[in-house]
C-alpha cells in the first residue's frame, strides 16, 4: 500500500535524548528552553530575523489577522487548503475569492484588483504547494490600496525567493509544522514579520494577552507549543538537508517518466528555489482524474484531490464568486505520493499504474 503521505520520523534515540532532558528539568511548556533553542535554530536554517513558533499553522494565520486588526474584506485564494478560509471566517472578516493562474495555480494579481471594495483591508496568498507567489505584483497591488499582506507559507518550508526565506515577504508569513509537511514538530506553526511592533503583539497574543504577570492589555489566545513538539523540531531539523534532497530526486524522477502524457505540471517561479513539497498533476478532464485516481486504489496507491472542492464551496458561506480557472483547476489536479520514505520500486510503481490507466 502507498499513501499520499507519511510522516518523517527521526531516529527514536534521537527524540530520547531530548525527553530525558525535559524529564530532568520537569519544565513541559511555557516557552521552555527546547522551544527557544528551536527559535534560534530555525531562525539561523532559514535566514530570517525572527519568528514566532506556535501551536500550528492555523493559530498562526488567526494570530495574524489579530496582529494587524483586520476587519471587513480579506481578498484570497479559493484554491488552498480550507484552513486559509475558514481563519479568515473565524477572525470575524469575509473571504472574497480572486482567481488563480492557470500555470502557476497561485492567487492572479490581475484578479485580485477586480475585487478590490472600499471594505478591502488585505491580501492573504498561499504560495501553493510551496511555488512562491507573483510577490511583486501582489505588493504592488497593496501599496497601491493601501492593504495588508500575508502569506500563508504553510507548504514553503525552505523555499528561497531571489536569494531570501520566502518568510521574509508580505506583512506577515506564516508556516505550518503539522505531522504531513515537509518540516514538522508534530503539530506546530510559526509567524514570520519584518516589524518589531507586530512581532511584540504577537508574543503576548499568544500568551493570552499576558504583558508581565499582573497586566492583560488585549484579549489572547494560547497559541503557544510544548517542549515535546520543539523536542521533534529539533531532531528533524536535522534530516532536512537530506529530506529536500531525496524530494527534489523524485521529483524530478517523476517529471521525467510522466512527461510523456502529455499531461501539466505547475509551473513554478523562475526566481526561486524550490522545495518540492507536492507533485500536482493536471490532467485533461476531470473524468480521466477519476479513472486514474480509481486505478491507482485498485493497486492500492492512495492519491489525494488535493485541493478540491475550491474554498468558495464551504457551506458556512454564501458568496458566490466568479473564479473559473480556479475551478477548473481543482478538478483536475491530482497530488501524487511524495515522502521521504518512498522507495524508487514504489515510484515506479505508481508511474506505471498511471500509465496503464491514461492509455
Ligand atoms: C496545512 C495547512 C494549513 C494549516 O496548518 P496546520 O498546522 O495543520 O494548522 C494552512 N494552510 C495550508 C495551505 C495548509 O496546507
Amino acid at each position: 500500500m502507498i499513501n499520499i503521505v507519511s510522516p518523517f520520523l527521526p531516529p527514536i534515540e534521537d527524540y530520547n535524548n531530548y525527553i530525558s532532558g525535559i524529564w530532568k528539568r520537569n519544565w513541559l511548556t511555557n516557552n521552555g528552553p527546547l522551544v527557544n533553542e528551536l527559535e534560534l535554530q530555525l531562525k539561523s536554517y532559514l535566514q530570517v530575523d525572527n519568528i514566532q513558533y506556535v501551536t500550528n499553522g492555523t493559530i498562526a494565520l488567526q494570530l495574524a489577522i489579530k496582529a494587524l486588526n483586520l476587519s471587513g474584506e480579506i481578498i484570497t485564494t479559493p484554491f488552498s487548503y480550507i484552513a486559509t478560509t475558514s481563519s479568515i471566517v473565524w477572525e470575524g472578516c469575509d473571504p472574497i475569492f480572486a482567481d488563480i493562474d492557470p500555470q502557476t495555480f497561485n492567487i492572479d494579481p490581475s484578479s485580485i484588483s477586480n475585487k478590490i471594495t472600499k471594505k478591502t483591508t488585505a491580501i492573504i496568498a498561499t504560495h501553493v504547494y510551496g511555488n512562491p507567489c507573483d510577490i511583486e505584483a501582489i505588493q504592488r497591488i497593496a501599496d497601491q490600496h493601501n492593504l495588508k499582506v500575508i502569506y500563508d507559507g504553510a507548504h514553503s518550508f525552505g523555499v528561497k525567493y531571489k536569494g531570501e526565506s520566502i518568510f521574509k515577504f508580505g506583512d506577515i508569513s506564516t508556516a505550518s509544522f503539522h505531522a504531513t509537511k515537509l518540516y514538522h514538530t508534530t503539530e506546530g506553526g510559526a509567524i514570520f514579520t519584518k516589524s518589531g511592533e507586530i512581532l511584540s503583539k504577537i508574543s503576548y497574543l499568544k500568551n493570552f494577552g499576558h504583558h508581565g504577570a499582573e497586566r492583560f492589555i488585549e484579549p489572547g489566545i494560547n497559541g503557544k507549543n510544548s517542549e515535546f513538539h520543539a523536542a521533534m523540531g529539533l531532531c528533524n531539523l536535522k534530516y532536512v538537508d537530506e529530506i529536500l534532497r531525496k524530494r527534489k530526486l523524485d521529483y524530478n524522477y517523476y517529471s521525467k517518466n510522466l512527461s510523456s502524457l502529455g499531461l501539466q505540471f505547475q509551473q513554478i517561479n523562475q526566481d526561486s528555489e524550490y522545495n518540492y513539497s507536492y507533485f500536482p498533476i493536471l490532467f485533461r478532464t476531470e473524468q480521466e482524474l477519476i479513472k486514474v485516481m480509481n486505478s491507482l486504489a485498485c493497486d492500492e496507491i492512495y492519491t489525494r484531490r488535493y485541493f478540491y472542492p475550491t474554498l468558495d464551496k464551504a457551506e458556512y458561506l454564501a458568496t458566490v464568486d466568479d473564479i473559473p480557472v480556479a475551478e477548473d483547476i481543482a478538478k483536475r489536479v491530482l497530488c501524487l505520493p511524495l515522502y521521504y520514505s518512498l522507495s524508487i520500486e514504489e515510484i515506479d510503481l505508481v508511474i506505471s499504474s498511471i500509465k496503464n490507466a491514461t492509455r
